[in-house]
């Protein structure tokens, strides 16, 4: 492991009030106080205090008034001597702090970096540094709920208190194979068997709630499709709050789909607005179509968009087929317009598929409202029979781990039922608690976690 001194900015650029450089390693501490000049310098600084003064280039002209947080090894996010100076925000200051920091003798650190010293310094294990990048990434309260339970252990202790379960289970089956005359006739095959089917099930039920765990976190798609002209493009806007879409009263002019989201009830709702459906006038029109049929196809929730002044059965009827079986809310817009279509009336759509129907007016000051209403309530028939408990944010690789464990237990089990040689099922029972291992570092190779933290962000 390299050790010298890494330099970054842990706040992304831009403007902001504030904007903090992480430093962290031997030298980190005198570095920091060569280009410091307060009342007293982080090298004699006690650690967990803030010092205030003023950071200096590398001509020694002041650039800004700081405050550097000094945190001394091993009570550090690293575990290394760390500071943080935290400055005025924009992109000129932290910047300048950037390369004075670097003229005296500290390394621009690479993706990951802080966090892979905290993990090779013990501070947090493999599922927890990868419950950091996943924290970062959170776009939604309980996706960021569920990194932080993650990265708080839960995931780890998930994972080990099965790995637990395991050894025992293993060392009979070894017994077997070393002291076949000394073991307990209890424990036959049979019942060993029963015993592996016993620790696989919670970690089948686990994969099993995987997919819907993660829809919550990633949120949940939804499709806006009708005829063009209906006012989904104004319905989005309304929702969404600012002109996204382009509106415009030419048929048509929709012709890619647009993603938006907006947040009800700590849940991400990824509204998609998907080109208006008709016959395809030319090859650009196709175009729109095909994504907006992928769009729908892809939804979990869409919402059908109805022109109450201007109902046409077939068009709708044919905007309609592109939902599926999908869950369905249905707009009737432009409500404030003369009523020639009845609510209620629908297009045919299947009444269990239809959660709601509401009228809306996209272009009054609240009038998507009753729509957005509509999605909220849906959102608990759309995440229903979900314990409410949350699963701790699980990434591809840790589920492919605990796949291959389960996999395993079920070799080891089949095997036991099937009067296999005890030495074939050490070595699944092994496997199993290799991949759960994994999960937290346990055997990893290097070069798969240089992989794992070359995916965060720098400064991370
Ligand atoms: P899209 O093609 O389905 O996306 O429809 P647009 O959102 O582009 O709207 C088409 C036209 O209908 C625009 O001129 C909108 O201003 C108008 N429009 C949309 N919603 C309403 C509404 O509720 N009432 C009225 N009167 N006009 C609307």
């Amino acid at each position: 492991m390299e050790n010298d001194t890494i330099v970054a900015p842990a706040t992304a650029p831009g403007e902001s009030a504030i904007a903090v450089v992480r430093l962290s390693g031997p030298e980190a501490l005198p570095i920091a106080s060569k280009r410091f000049r307060g009342r007293r310098s982080p090298e004699r600084s006690e650690s967990h205090r803030i010092l205030f003064g003023s950071f200096l280039d590398p001509n020694d002209r002041p650039l800004d008034q700081v405050l550097v947080s000094v945190f001394r090894a091993p009570r550090s996010y690293t575990g290394e001597d760390l500071v943080e100076i935290s400055s005025h925000g924009g992109s000129v200051v932290p910047r300048a702090i950037l390369d004075s920091l670097i003229a005296a003798g500290a390394r621009p650190a690479r993706p990951g970096e802080f966090t892979e010293r905290a993990y090779r310094n013990g501070k947090l294990d493999l599922a927890q540094a990868e419950a950091v990048a996943a924290l970062v990434r959170a776009r939604s309260e309980r996706a960021s709920r569920a990194a932080e339970s993650a990265l708080g252990g839960a995931l780890s202790r998930r994972v080990l208190e099965l790995d637990r379960v395991l050894v025992p289970l293993l060392a009979e089956v070894e017994a077997r194979i070393d002291f076949p005359a000394d073991v307990d006739e209890a424990w036959d095959g049979l019942a060993l068997a029963a015993r592996c089917a016993e620790i696989a099930a919670p970690l089948r039920e686990w994969l099993a709630r995987l997919p819907e765990s993660r829809r919550r976190e990633e949120g949940l798609r939804v499709a806006l499709v009708g005829r063009p002209n209906v006012g989904k493009s104004s319905l989005l806007n309304a929702l969404v709050g600012f002109e996204r879409a382009i509106v415009s009263e030419l048929p048509g002019t929709t012709r890619d789909t647009v993603e938006e989201s907006i947040w009800l009830e700590g849940v991400e709702l990824r509204l998609c607005d998907a080109a208006g459906v008709r016959e395809p006038v030319d090859r650009l029109e196709r175009l729109g179509l095909e994504r907006a049929t992928d769009a729908a196809r892809r939804a979990d929730l869409a919402v059908l968009v109805l022109d109450r002044s201007d109902p046409r059965e077939e068009e709708d009827r044919a905007a309609l087929a592109l939902v599926g079986d999908r869950p369905l809310l249905v707009a009737w817009n432009k409500s404030d317009l003369a009523e020639r279509g009845s609510a209620g009336a629908g297009v045919g759509a299947p009444r269990g598929q239809v959660l709601a129907e509401v009228s809306t007016v996209a272009v009054r000051p609240g009038g998507a409202e009753p729509l957005r209403d509509a999605l909220r309530a849906s959102l608990s028939r759309l995440s229903s029979g979900i314990p409410g408990d949350e699963l701790p944010t699980t990434s591809a690789r840790q589920e492919a781990l605990l796949r291959g464990a389960v996999e395993a237990l079920d070799r080891a089990e089949a095997g036991l039922r099937a009067d296999a040689s005890y030495d074939l099922i050490a070595v699944d029972l092994t496997d199993a608690r290799r991949a759960l291992g994994e999960i937290v570092g346990r055997g990893v190779d290097q070069d798969v976690i240089a992989s794992i933290f070359s995916q965060f962000c720098i400064g991370k």
